[in-house]
């Protein structure tokens, strides 16, 4: 017998190409059309939750904004609501900057450098919960978002943000870019993104100098999008990593998947387990209140709404999509008994 070490992974098979895959088809088009209204009107009135207000620009969000978009992996959407409000994509970027750094330096180098469980302690661990404000490594949380965006290949802060900005754009099938406002507010107001990037660097663990990642991560958060643009870009996940409106391959399929796993574990920060227990799916958030979910080889769904949670979750995302996950029959883990032949 021969003894793994704590760091040691197992040596797993590659998989055999093209893998099986387990995934379904969307309802039709009307049941999908009624069903996203039906939702939309369900939690329109809805008042819980708060803007976020830490970027002070943030704070200048409507609270009644909302809109709902699904995308399916065959390329058709249907929106209602706030479908053309622009909104800073925020956290939602880092699952698809995690899958650009994956695809250039390989999901194995990422996951060493990054890691890609929600503590970093093993199961057994007391410390992990003792320890756990804030302090997970994953892409999802910010300190592991930063040390994914310095992975980003170029050497000025400007290349690697152009070359996120050019990946994102990829990932929504059209050219996005910056809202400068929200920049700037976030810039004169990330002394703690300052502070985590250069911890990072003193541990070692951040791959470019800690204040211009900070920059680039911050442009990176900066970029505007529309709930449409975050339901084609989860679509494309939901894809194999193929953009289902371009046709263009944005990802390779072994790094999409593996987005998707850490996306489960980590998406929505510490109450990641109860999304994944009620909605079954990998998702995202960020404190823009926008949030996409993912449905393996069915679709994207990406809500927008800025009231959020304590956790920094928004509020209606999270009811919308667990009626829909339901309605829809999106989660995962959701299966019917099989009848025995008489
Ligand atoms: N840019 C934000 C930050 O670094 C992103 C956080 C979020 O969306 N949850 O704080």
């Amino acid at each position: 017998m021969t003894q793994l070490s704590m760091h040691q992974r197992l040596p797993f098979d590659e998989a055999t190409t093209p893998p099986r895959v387990s995934t379904g088809e969307l309802p039709q088009a009307e049941e999908v059309e009624r069903l996203v209204t039906e939702a939309y009107q369900r939690y329109r009135a809805t008042t819980e939750g708060q803007v976020a207000d830490y970027i002070p620009v943030l704070a200048e969000a409507s609270p009644d904004w909302f809109g709902i978009c699904v995308v399916g992996a065959r390329g058709r959407s249907f929106e209602i609501g706030d479908v053309d409000t622009h909104f800073s994509i925020q956290s939602v970027s880092k699952p698809f900057v995690f899958a650009l750094v994956c695809d250039a330096v390989g999901y194995d180098a990422a996951r060493r450098r990054l890691g890609v469980n929600s503590t970093g302690f093993p199961f057994n661990s007391l410390m992990a919960v003792e320890l756990n404000d804030d302090r997970t490594m994953n892409p999802l949380v910010n300190a592991g978002a930063i040390a994914t965006t310095s992975l980003v290949p170029g050497t000025t802060a400007e290349e690697k943000f152009e070359r996120i900005r050019e990946g994102l754009s990829r990932f929504a099938g059209r050219e996005l870019s910056v809202s400068e406002e929200v920049y700037a507010s976030e810039s004169a107001s990330n002394m703690r993104n300052q502070g985590i990037a250069h911890l990072l660097h003193s541990y070692g663990r951040l791959y470019f100098d800690p204040d211009r990642a900070t920059e680039a991560y911050t442009r990176q958060c900066s970029v505007e999008v529309t709930v449409h643009d975050l339901a084609v870009m989860a679509a494309t996940l939901a894809n194999g990593g193929v953009n289902p409106q371009t046709q263009e391959t944005v990802i390779a399929r072994g790094v999409c998947r593996r987005v998707l796993a850490v996306m489960a574990t980590a998406g929505l920060y510490e109450l990641s387990g109860d999304w994944l227990y009620e909605i079954g799916m990998p998702g995202k958030s960020g404190v823009s209140g926008g949030v996409v979910t993912v449905s393996p080889g069915k679709g994207g769904l990406a809500t927008f709404s800025p009231p959020l949670d304590p956790a920094g979750n928004s509020v209606r995302g999270q009811l919308v999509t667990k009626f829909l996950s339901e309605r829809l029959g999106l989660n995962l883990f959701a299966s019917e008994p099989v009848r025995p032949q008489p």
